[in-house]
């Protein structure tokens, strides 16, 4: 039986069709394998992409297990987060994520290279 954490998960994974909170990098929930073929991965280079719970109020701080409270982002992204000195809150690791996105220096060259190539931007 799924846990409360990984129905949150899978519910946030829906809501923001697949994409990552914070990069918007396509993500994966159930089946890596799929989602490596499809964008011609590695299983290495997958692992980055999986769906992972994020705590918009981190859990540290006494944010709970609630749909208001869970977000679905990439592992790199929910990491990156919480890795270093103070963990950043929510809004200011999306707007970092996002300056970065765009000077295409948070993922590794392939992510922009194989997942967002598509749509003409
Ligand atoms: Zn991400």
């Amino acid at each position: 039986m799924p846990s409360t954490l990984a129905r949150l998960r899978a519910r946030a994974f829906h809501r923001q069709s697949g994409r990552c909170f914070y990069c918007c990098c396509p993500m994966w929930e159930q089946s890596m394998e799929a989602f490596a073929a499809t964008f011609h991965l590695s299983s290495r280079q997958a692992r980055h992409l999986q769906c992972t719970a994020e705590h918009l109020h981190a859990r540290v701080d006494g944010g709970g297990d609630s749909q208001s409270n869970i977000v679905a982002a990439c592992r790199l992204c929910n990491a990156r987060r919480h890795q270093g000195k103070a963990a950043r809150d929510a809004a200011h690791h999306k707007e970092y994520v996002e300056r970065l996105m765009r000077r295409r220096r948070w993922h590794h060259p392939w992510v922009f290279e194989r997942l967002l190539r598509s749509g003409g931007g």
